[in-house]
């Protein structure tokens, strides 16, 4: 069989549109305010987070990757400013439009691990678990806070920054919050494909929340879906759940104590756990 001839050159007047260059991330001015010098939670985060320029970036590039396509990266945000100060709880994020702000505890930085490498990636993943605040879509502010918390670590989880203490665990609950619905919505994407947290994020966007998005993303209600993963980490979801003895757990590391909604979101994880 003869070879196939070549294509013909594609001629620059021959009205084929050229491809355009990849759209470049918005990538926000970083500005960073430092309560108390002294405090002991500085030297240890500029000894895990030298860089703080480049863990920010990143931050906001695994925000990007997980969340949106590239042709719906949002522009909006044009300042994110970092206050480290002492404070109760990890961290929250607040702000408007084009503006943020990341609180994050100094306390709770100088308790981080001594091990530069552990101390870092615990750093970086409450940094992006906050940037994720500051761009995620909440559904008019409808969107349940175990969905918002779920989201934020689910982005956590997908760069690389999980915390050593989280679990793959079901539940009653699938919008538990935190690691229990992030590893949901990590097998939720497994199962249904790359882009299905990028879909039920731009769901949330100008819209009012409503549970069915799961059904419409996947096929499934998600009562459905929570069900069929619990099976798949060995749990019966007919069976009640065992109630925990009382006590720090597991479980019990972080919890949801305020949420505003809209633009100006607020949250604050308290953190029951010693470190
Ligand atoms: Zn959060």
């Amino acid at each position: 069989m003869p070879p196939l001839p070549a294509p013909p050159p594609i001629n620059p007047g021959s009205g084929v549109a050229p491809v355009p260059p990849p759209p470049s991330e918005p990538i926000p001015t970083f500005d960073l305010r430092v309560q108390d010098l002294s405090h002991p939670g500085v030297a240890k985060f500029n000894w895990a987070v030298p860089k703080l320029n480049d863990a920010m970036k990143g931050a906001v590039q695994a925000s990007f990757r997980w969340l949106y396509a590239p042709e719906t990266i949002p522009a909006d945000v044009q300042t994110i400013l970092l206050v480290l100060r002492s404070m109760d709880g990890v961290a929250y994020t607040t702000g408007h439009r084009h503006f943020k702000e990341i609180h994050f505890s100094l306390d709770y930085i100088a308790k981080c691990s001594e091990d530069r490498d552990l101390a870092a990636k615990e750093i970086q993943g409450v940094l992006v678990h906050e940037v994720v605040h500051c761009y995620q879509y909440n559904a008019h502010g409808q969107c349940p806070g175990g969905l918002i918390e779920g989201i934020a670590d689910f982005v956590r989880l997908q760069a690389g920054y999980e915390a050593p203490h989280w679990k793959q665990k079901g539940g009653e609950k699938w919008d538990a919050g935190y690691s229990t619905t992030a590893y949901f919505l990590k097998w939720i994407e497994t199962r249904y494909g790359t882009g299905t947290v990028i879909e039920l994020n731009e769901a949330m966007k100008d819209r009012d929340y409503h549970r069915r998005i799961f059904k419409k993303l996947t096929g499934r209600p998600v009562r459905k879906l929570w069900k069929i993963y619990r099976r798949s980490l060995g749990e019966n979801p007919d069976l009640p759940v065992p109630v925990p003895a009382p006590g720090p757990g597991p479980g019990d590391e972080e919890k949801l104590v305020d949420l505003g909604g809209g633009d100006e979101m607020q949250e604050r994880l308290i953190v029951a756990k010693d470190l």
